[in-house]
């Protein structure tokens, strides 16, 4: 099954979930901190094509944040 990072638009809180399937709505997913279900699917790729969010590059974050050298 595939995990994925939410993040609870209610309290802010992040958190990993195992959906059964990828198709799982985003309603499904429970806040374990608050139990609301307000919470949205964080997606790993870092190039997301959504065209009203100007991307700007930061040296950490995302998925795999490797501490940043230099
Ligand atoms: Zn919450």
């Amino acid at each position: 099954m595939p995990m994925y990072d939410y993040t609870c638009t209610t309290c802010n809180n992040t958190f990993e979930e195992l959906v059964y399937s990828s198709t799982v709505p985003d309603e499904d997913i429970t806040c374990p901190k608050c139990g609301e279900n307000k919470s949205k699917r964080q997606l790993c790729a870092p190039m997301i094509s959504t065209k009203s969010t100007s991307y700007s590059p930061t040296p950490s974050g995302g998925c795999n944040s490797s501490s940043g050298f230099s």
